[in-house]
């Protein structure tokens, strides 16, 4: 039977996810644990692990998914791209997260490898996320599955209103939810959310939200995914460029204003890029009231 993901955004409730990522070592291991043991105080209704690029963290996701469930029992979603994988590829990983108690997918096309500038096609592989949406509901449709959202638009996509048409397609493939980009202008999501609903898209549409807590370390975040830091955040930032504490505090309290106005504009719920750290998720996650509009 299908899992039903959608039902954690159900009206009147505010559906909650940590996206985590596989460590490169034991001690970052147990490292994550730790922080993971520190953000089910917020029982959240599934947590999430990346799937490196190139399918390079292809065991790890899977070692880290079924560790969390099994440690934490919580729901855990699998993020699975189509990067360097041929189809036959992709189905074997979807079997064996299926038999490892895996309960989502987050169906992504994937980004280029390191070093490489375009994506291409694997031989025997998919194109476009759209694609493995559909190789989902074909034969593993009893995984709920989440797709990407870009409430700055996909860097690559032509205008604004192709990558909406593109992202109406993977929902039309069958996708449950709709996970955004990270973004710090929370105007870039409203408008989004308009032209999303105008498109008659009705699958909750839920924010992604990275807290900052080094001004550094986000810039290159945010180079990478294209995504607009707003200047005076920046400027608050740079007032004490190497004080950590400084760093936490301003980032944490922009991430509380920003959570917040999207709780109160009605968000179904918050996905947090927690990078494996639980602190500032949780300072956010203390201040803020949760209850959904
Ligand atoms: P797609 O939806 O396939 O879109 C890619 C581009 O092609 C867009 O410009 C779109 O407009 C266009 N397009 C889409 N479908 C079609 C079509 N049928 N015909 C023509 N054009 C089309 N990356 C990782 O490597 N690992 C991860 O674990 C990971 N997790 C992520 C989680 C979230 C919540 C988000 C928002 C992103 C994540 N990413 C991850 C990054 C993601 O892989 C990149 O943003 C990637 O460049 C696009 O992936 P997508 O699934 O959105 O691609």
């Amino acid at each position: 039977m299908r899992t039903q993901l959608a039902a954690c955004y159900q009206p009147g409730r505010l559906g909650l996810s940590f996206e985590l990522f596989p460590p490169r070592t034991a001690k970052g291991d147990e490292s994550l644990f730790e922080h993971v043991a520190d953000l089910m105080q917020f029982s959240p209704d599934f947590l999430t692990c990346t799937y490196g690029a190139g399918g390079s963290t292809r065991n790890k996701t899977l070692e880290i998914v079924e560790q969390v469930k099994d440690r934490f029992k919580a729901p855990v979603a699998s993020h699975l791209t189509v990067v360097g994988g041929s189809i036959e590829e992709l189905r074997d990983y979807l079997q064996e997260a299926g038999d490892r108690g895996v309960d989502y997918i987050v169906a992504l096309r994937g980004d280029p490898p390191k070093g490489e500038t375009e994506f291409r096609q694997a031989p025997g592989g998919l194109r476009y996320a759209n694609e493995l949406v559909d190789l989902i509901r074909s034969e593993y449709d009893h995984f709920g599955v989440a797709v990407a959202g870009y409430p700055e638009v996909h860097q690559e996509a032509e205008s604004a209103e192709v990558d909406l048409l593109n992202l109406k397609r993977k929902v039309e493939s069958g996708a449950d939810v709709v996970i955004t980009q990270l973004f710090y202008d929370n105007a870039d999501f409203w408008r989004f959310r308009e032209q999303y609903q105008q498109a008659g898209i009705t699958v909750p549409l839920v924010p992604g939200i990275l807290p900052v807590t080094n001004l550094a370390q986000i810039q290159r975040i945010t180079a990478l995914c294209g995504a607009q830091l707003p200047e005076s955040f920046v400027a608050r930032l740079n007032e004490h460029p190497t004080d950590d504490d400084w760093q936490f505090q301003v980032g944490v309290e922009f991430a509380v204003q920003q959570v917040q106005e999207l709780i109160d504009g009605g968000a179904p719920g918050i996905h947090f890029y927690v990078l494996n750290k639980s602190q500032a998720t949780s300072a956010v996650l203390q201040t803020v009231r949760r209850t959904a509009m």
